[in-house]
Order: structure tokens, then sequence, then C-alpha cells
């Protein structure tokens, strides 16, 4: 018999077989693709570079602007509806909630403007563990089983009533496990009536033949940021801003332009700092007249 009043284990709790066959949430969506392999796909990268951002206060406003631009994302995708709760996957290496994740920060936006509050603290876990990407790469029934089990082997639920609906988020879908054990959780202990679930983005496999269909985000609201565009870093380390450059040598993949800047320079010819520097003073200038 489970005791209401203590946590309990969802590795105790949860069949992965039912898990495997039953979705617990009441819709899900992914905001856009995550190409593995792509070296070329914008959107990737920045769902990458985003959930990488950590601790977020070494990443100043650019994440700050990231994570705004995915909670409006999130917000166009979910309409009118009200939601009491918004609850996060927590990431491998957390116990606990911890504030400082990129994650955490969506959420904390989301619930400003839901009108909601925060309930991930309910779960906790009982050790840290390697990303889940290290268990195995394969998609597949038997792959979401493996998934659901590790998921649930070392999460802990705290039973509470809370009622109402919840918003439940997570970065880059693999399987659909995390959310799988989240929303069952959520209903089968915290009292939650309804879950919909939100992936920033869907991992793709088989090139794309994988059942999603057309998942693309737009990033068109990135692309005008200064320090959020895509620019190409080529093999030799410098960064540019023109697809086209002259100067680019041998590979190219794309990130956002406040991450490149921490590994490579700036290329001379197109992605020149003082343009920059330029810029943020002659719009320190006009600030101050206003
Ligand atoms: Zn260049």
């Amino acid at each position: 018999m489970i005791r209401r009043d203590l946590p309990i284990s969802l590795r105790a709790a949860v069949s992965v077989e039912e898990l495997s066959r039953e979705e617990y949430y009441d819709e899900i969506c992914f905001l856009g693709s995550f190409w593995p392999y792509s070296n070329r796909s914008f959107e990737s990268r920045v769902v990458k570079g985003y959930k990488e951002c950590v601790p977020v206060y070494d990443y100043g406003p650019y994440v700050m602007r990231v994570a705004d631009f995915y909670c409006k994302q999130i917000l166009r995708r979910l309409g009118q509806q009200h939601f009491d709760w918004v609850v996060r996957v927590m990431s491998s290496a957390e116990t606990v909630p911890e504030q400082y994740r990129p994650m955490s920060l969506l959420a904390s936006m989301l619930c400003t403007r839901l009108g909601a509050r925060d309930c991930t603290q309910v779960f906790f876990r009982s050790d840290s563990r390697p990303p889940m990407r290290t268990v195995d790469k394969l998609s597949g029934a038997e792959a979401l089983r493996n998934r659901i089990r590790y998921v649930a082997q070392d999460l802990f639920v705290r039973p509470a009533n809370l009622g109402g609906q919840a918003l439940l988020i997570d970065d880059i879908a693999n399987t659909g496990a995390s959310m799988r054990v989240y929303a069952f959780a959520l209903k089968a202990f915290v009292g939650i009536e309804s879950v919909v679930a939100v992936n920033l983005a869907a991992t793709r496999f088989a090139g794309g033949k994988d059942g999603r269909g057309a998942l693309s985000l737009d990033t068109s609201e990135l692309e005008s940021d200064f320090d959020l565009r895509c620019v190409f870093l080529d093999s030799c380390g410098a960064f540019h801003l023109a697809a086209d450059c002259p100067l680019i040598k041998g590979n190219v993949s794309v990130d956002m332009r406040f991450v490149a800047e921490r590994k490579a320079r700036a290329c001379p010819t197109c992605s020149s700092s003082h343009v920059r520097k330029g810029l943020g003073a002659l719009l320190s200038l006009w600030k101050a007249r206003l």
C-alpha cells in the first residue's frame, strides 16, 4: 500500500509496460526540430545552445532573450488556455530543481505571463546521473521502455493535491519518456487534472522520415537580434556573419552569435566586433539624449 504522506518512488510506482502504451498528458507539442547530426540547422543549435547556458547568470542578457523568445513561442502555441501550474522536467545533473538552469528561467517567465505557479519542487531525485543520451541512441518501442525505466529509476514525487491544469515543459524530446513519466506522476500523485506537455524541440530520426512531420521553428525573431542571430563558424576558429564570406575556410557550422563568440574570433571582414562597439556607443549616446 502506498503511504500518501511520504515521497513516492516512481521506480516502484510506474509500470513500464503501461507507460509505454499510455500517454498521460492531454496534449503534447514540439516547437521545432533537433537534428542531432546537422551542423547547418540553426534551430538545432539554438535549442542546444540554450540548454547549455548553465548557470544562466554567466550568460547575462543573452540567455534572457532566448528564454523570452521560447516563452513567446510557447504562449503562441497554447492560445488562450488557462494554467494553474508550470512544471519542468529536471535535467540529468539535478537532484532538486535548481534556479540557475535555463529551463527554470523559462518556467519562471511562463509563470509570470500565465499567472501560474511553478510546482517543479514536487519532484526530486536520489542521485544525479549521466545524461540520457549516453544510455542509447535508438528510437522505437524498446528504446521508449528503456528510457521510461531510466527516467523513473531515481525519481521521487511528493504527494499533494494541487488540482488544476499544468503546463509541463522540457527541452529536447527523444522518445518522449520523460514527459510520460512526469505527466503520469502529476496526475496520479499530485492531483493535477490536466497536463499539456511542450518540448522546445523533438530529436529527428531517419533523416526526418520519423513520423513527426515538418517541425520547424520560426527563428526570424532571433535573426534580427545582433547577439542571437545565426553566424557561420569555420574550421579555422573564426565566425562570420556572411554565409558567403570569402575568408570562410573548411567546414562550416552555425551557431548563435553570443555562443560563437565564446569559442571563435570574429572575422575581421564580415563580423568585426568594432561594429558592435560602435553601435553600442551610438545607442548609449542616443539613450542619453532622450
Ligand atoms: Zn567573414
